[in-house]
């Protein structure tokens, strides 16, 4: 440390307990990277260093488990195997093969910033975390990794693996839903990945909060830092790192019909961003106060469709869980209707063939009203993806 920054951290508290945590993350290093060259887990994407390969597996890494998104990063990467590929592509073919990850908008952003690439940067992916994060669906993260993983830059990342890893080894007991705190992760995580193989820091750090400082079980005995974690001296590493109780989840109604005319049934599409943005469901909506699933149906299809229901009987009611959102979802299937379809609220719609219908892009909640219809087994293979997926959502 040079005399002046000795000085400044003699004076001020702040400044010495950042400079002691510094100095402390200084000797982790080798260890971090000892640790992660024997024991790293053996994905497909640490197999290569082409940037677009590395950005596909972030993206698709963002929200959901590694061992389900392996054979989704593999077929992806058959079909579009570059930037340009991915540029051309028309979007229902990539949200096709998104079915089952969730989050479509990851999907739609990586198209959208593959062609930003493609004009902008002469269809090659910028190294600069600053460029990085001008692309749609780059966040501070995203940047982090990229820059660090595929281009060998000095940039940290920090998610809630490295959050948890840093909170109990440096003994840090702030409340990480504050963005000051989180901000103090970034300046942390920063001071490490100072020095050779910065991709491989970030990568090990996270690696040990995956499968080693895990959220409820760390295996201290195992970790290359057990020797100066502040958490496992004080005996407490499970109650780090410290966050206020979230928002609670928020209950929802909603009802949906299946609606057929001439052996086809309506099927409506959301309009682009937003939650289910862009993906295809059957027509309802949500409940209103005190109001009863048929109810609410009759005047939402009225109301988004144009559609007077005449009859309905009901199916099943199925539950998905968003991130702040239980949704209960009332499913009819409709004994007639009247008139033509006049949409409001909704960007498309279609009268399609059971099979067809169950083929479009979907989120969970249609999933689930479809199987409860007994529509969609017949896709067995992307079935078995789903499943997988499903506990990731
Ligand atoms: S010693 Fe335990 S609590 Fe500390 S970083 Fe390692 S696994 Fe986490």
């Amino acid at each position: 440390m040079s005399t002046t920054k000795k000085k400044k951290a003699q004076d001020d508290p702040a400044a010495h307990s950042a400079a002691a945590d510094g100095q402390r993350l200084g000797r982790t290093r080798k260890r971090l990277l000892k640790w992660y060259d024997a024991n790293a887990r053996d994905l497909p994407w640490r197999h290569t260093q082409d940037p677009y390969a590395i950005w596909v597996s972030e993206t698709m890494l963002q929200q959901t488990r590694v061992d389900t998104v392996i054979p989704y990063y593999e077929r992806f990467l058959e079909h579009y195997p570059d930037v340009a590929s991915l540029a051309d592509a028309d979007l229902e073919s990539v949200y096709a093969l998104w079915t089952g990850l969730g989050y479509y908008s990851r999907a739609r952003n990586l198209r959208e910033a593959a062609q930003s690439v493609m004009t902008d940067f002469d269809g090659e992916l910028p190294g600069q975390a600053e460029d990085l994060r001008a692309l749609k669906g780059i966040g501070r993260y995203t940047a982090g990794a990229l820059a660090s993983i595929a281009f060998d830059r000095e940039e940290p990342l920090v998610d809630g693996n490295v959050i948890r890893v840093l909170a109990r080894f440096l003994g840090i007991r702030d409340d990480v839903g504050k963005a000051a705190v989180v901000e103090r992760f970034w300046s942390l995580a920063g001071g490490l990945v100072v020095g050779p193989r910065p991709g491989d820091l970030n990568q090990a750090l996270m690696e040990l909060g995956a499968v080693v400082c895990t959220p409820r079980s760390p295996a201290c005995d195992a970790c290359p830092l057990g020797r100066d974690c502040s958490a496992r001296a004080q005996g407490d590493p499970a109650q780090l790192p410290r966050k206020k109780k979230r928002t609670p989840v928020r209950r929802v109604e909603a009802a949906v019909a299946w609606i057929e005319r001439g052996g086809r049934t309506l099927a409506v599409r959301r309009p682009e961003g937003g939650l289910l943005g862009g993906l295809w469901e059957l027509p309802g909506g949500e409940l209103q106060d005190g109001e009863a699933p048929e109810e609410g149906l009759r005047r939402a299809l009225a109301e988004t469709v144009g559609l007077k229901l005449l009859g309905a009987e009901a199916v099943a009611s199925v539950e998905h869980l968003f991130t702040h959102r239980r949704l209960r979802l009332h499913v009819f299937r409709a004994a007639g209707v009247e008139g033509r379809v006049r949409r409001e609220g909704f960007a498309e719609h279609r009268w399609l063939g059971a099979s067809a219908l169950a083929a479009l892009p979907q989120g969970g909640p249609t999933r689930k009203a479809l199987a409860a219809l007994g529509v969609g087994e017949a896709r067995a293979p992307r079935a078995r993806l789903r499943a997988a997926a499903e506990s990731a959502q």
